[in-house]
């Protein structure tokens, strides 16, 4: 099949490129503005590859999107292009709007133009998946879990932005019959993750000797998932799905993010043991909370299970340890991202 993904250079993008170049037939078309998040280098190891291209441009730019579609005729487009950092978009909400919703929008609308011209098999074959967060349910408290019947709820301007974007896609689906399909996914993790995300920047600031910022008290609690386990995941979903349902994605593995931060401490104490001796747990300092940082995510996800038989692989102690591993061995990845950018840089606390 030909796929169209948005946002193919990004963390999450990039893994689901390189996943389908090296483990599928498909030929990828990866459209991407290559914003501060987007970053080619990613791309290194499938962009030679002759099924893989690559088009620079924006969502929210109706000429260049309805181009990229006719020029490349996909069976399926994946849409994972946005702004994703909840910090960033308490300082700016303005982008989130602009790329997450308008995006949206101005993709779907040349989606259905493209689709309602396809001839009968390929209309009823085509796929439109858009890549969403466990973010848009809300918050939970200690017990219970999503599930895709859950009220949607968001909080951030980040979560209220996908939250927009899910039912834009619902309405396409809905009212003009294009077949789409949508994924919530929880707290994604693995290489290639931008420096500004939790546990690469522990990660970045542990071995650059920095304090390694937990914010609040460190209980907050997400699902991690290993970002191989949600490419894997996502492939399943646009070939086998079925049209008009979500599905949630997630790992089955509940931390506080005190003790994601204890477990990269442990991997790097072992990997890479610090000069003095001591543990990298002694970098660790409590700073001042994100305005409205929800408490708690936890992701059922039966259905996706048990309806398309998908499972993670890594547990998130595996994931850890490979995730610890590759940041010490892709050096160059992210010290080019940190020369180039303020990634590291503490962001929305809502001044
Ligand atoms: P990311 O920030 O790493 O990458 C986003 C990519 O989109 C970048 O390559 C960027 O250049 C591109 N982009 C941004 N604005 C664009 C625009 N206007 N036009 C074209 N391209 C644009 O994000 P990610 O973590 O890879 O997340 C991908 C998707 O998955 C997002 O939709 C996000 O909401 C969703 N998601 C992420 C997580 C997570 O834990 N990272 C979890 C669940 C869902």
């Amino acid at each position: 099949m030909r796929i169209l993904v948005t946002g193919g250079a990004g963390f999450i993008g990039s893994a689901l490129v390189r996943h389908l170049i090296e483990n599928s037939d498909h030929e990828v078309l990866n459209f991407d503005k290559l914003t501060y998040a987007g970053t080619l280098t990613s791309l290194a190891t499938v962009s030679s590859s002759p099924r893989y291209r690559f088009k620079q441009g924006d969502v929210c730019d109706e000429r260049a999107v309805g181009a990229a579609i006719e020029d490349f005729q996909p069976d399926v487009i994946t849409h994972l292009a946005a702004e994703s950092h909840v910090d960033r978009s308490i300082d700016g909400p303005g982008a989130f709007i602009q790329t997450n919703i308008v995006g949206t929008y101005t993709l779907l609308t040349k989606t259905l133009d493209y689709w309602r011209r396809l001839g009968e098999a390929r209309q009823k074959s085509f796929r439109f998946h858009h890549i969403s967060t466990d973010e848009v349910f809300g918050s939970l408290g200690e017990t219970g879990y999503f599930t895709e019947t859950t009220p949607y709820d968001p909080r951030s301007p980040y979560s209220a932005s996908k939250a927009s974007s899910d039912h834009l896609v619902s309405a396409w689906g809905h009212t003009f019959g294009l077949p789409v399909l949508v994924t919530n996914c929880s707290n994604n993790y693995g290489p290639y993750h931008f420096p500004e995300k939790l546990i690469p920047l522990m990660i970045v600031k542990a071995l650059a000797g920095e304090p390694l910022p937990v914010y609040g008290n460190g209980a907050n609690i997400r699902d991690w998932l290993f970002v191989e386990d949600h490419v894997r995941a996502l492939q399943r979903v646009f070939e086998q799905g079925i049209p008009g349902q979500t599905y949630n994605v997630g790992g089955s593995s509940e931390r506080r993010n005190i003790d994601v931060v204890n477990a990269i401490c442990d991997a790097l104490d072992q990997r890479e043991p610090r000069n003095d001796g001591k543990s990298y747990k002694e970098q660790i300092t409590y700073v001042p909370d994100r305005p409205g940082h929800d408490q708690r995510y936890a992701i059922d996800a039966s259905k996706i299970s048990s309806e398309l038989d998908w499972e993670p692989l890594e547990t998130f102690e595996s994931g850890i340890t490979r995730t610890v591993g590759w940041y010490l061995e892709n050096r160059q990845w992210w010290g080019q991202i940190l020369q180039a950018t303020t990634a590291a840089q503490r962001r929305g606390l809502g001044g």
